[in-house]
């Protein structure tokens, strides 16, 4: 299937590693160049030289913490000095702390904002007047299954991503009209650093091999496996696609069956 995404220019916040990274690479592999944006500048050089290895498309990094409003102009414009326009715009961040509602200060909360729900409003913010001007865009938020199942210990999470659903679902109606798209993306267990990090974690805790703990998420998961990052890529170069044109306002999960509810 031709996706239709040869040339288009693709922003991915949070893109050094995991499925910021993978999604990325997979639109590059896809036709797409790509801005890609992470804090630490040696391991967004790294993954751009990767990318552009791999593929052969223009990859621009540029360090940012998409926590930062300046740091969000910053890239914006970047993406738009070099490649003129932004296409295809995947906002991503990492997961704010855990713990219960007990455990939050009021900085705890307005970080967690600032995280993950302000970051897709100041990026969608400022990339959506040139998609209009275009008359084409689509915009993808990774959030989690959490917005679907609320998670017990990630209270942060649970309350700032079901901010994006909302903004999303209503954004997406006020722009249906003018070729641009706006969905939701819901991984489960996806193999990344993080997931690896917390299983290793774990394993030093309980004296016993991080695999064990990888099998152990597994067992939880109706596939019986935890996903793969370049498998929530696909479905985000999907969504990305001229053929998705008339998918808008969704919340997809990616998670091998983990989520129980009808919708
Ligand atoms: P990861 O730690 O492997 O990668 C996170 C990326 O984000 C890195 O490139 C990091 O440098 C970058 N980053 C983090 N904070 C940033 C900031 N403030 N500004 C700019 N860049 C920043 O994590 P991941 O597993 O790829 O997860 C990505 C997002 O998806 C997180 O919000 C996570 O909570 C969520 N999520 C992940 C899973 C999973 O199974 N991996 C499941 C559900 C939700």
């Amino acid at each position: 299937m031709d996706l239709g995404l040869q040339n288009k220019i693709a922003l991915v916040a949070a893109s050094s590693r995991g499925l910021g990274k993978a999604a990325a690479w997979t639109l590059a592999q896809e036709g797409c160049d790509v801005v890609i944006t992470a804090r630490g500048q040696e391991a967004l050089d790294r993954t751009a030289d990767e990318i552009r290895a791999a593929t052969g498309r223009q990859v621009l990094a540029v360090p940012a913490d998409v926590s930062v409003l300046t740091d969000i102009e910053r890239l914006t414009d970047a993406a738009i000095a070099t490649f003129g326009q932004v296409d295809i715009l995947v906002n991503n961040a990492g997961g704010p702390r855990p713990g219960v509602f007990t455990d939050m200060e009021d900085e705890d909360w307005l970080a967690a904002i600032d995280l993950n729900l302000m970051s897709t409003i100041r990026l969608t913010e400022r990339l959506l007047p040139g998609m209009r001007q275009r008359g084409w865009g689509r915009i993808i938020n990774i959030t989690s299954v959490s917005v679907k199942q609320p998670l017990p210990n990630l209270i942060l999470s649970n309350t700032a991503r079901a901010g994006v659903v909302a903004m999303a679902k209503t954004l997406a109606g006020q722009v249906a009209a003018e070729g641009i798209t706006v969905n939701n993306v819901c991984p489960g267990y996806m193999l990344t650093d993080r997931v690896r990090g917390i299983a290793e974690t774990r394993a030093d805790q309980e004296d016993r091999p991080a695999q064990s703990i990888i099998e152990e998420m597994a067992q939880g998961i109706p596939a019986r496996r935890v996903g793969q990052p370049e498998e929530l890529a696909a479905l985000i170069a999907f969504l990305a696609s001229q053929r998705a044109a008339y998918i808008t306002g969704t919340t997809i999960q990616c998670d091998g069956g983990l989520v129980k509810s009808l919708l």
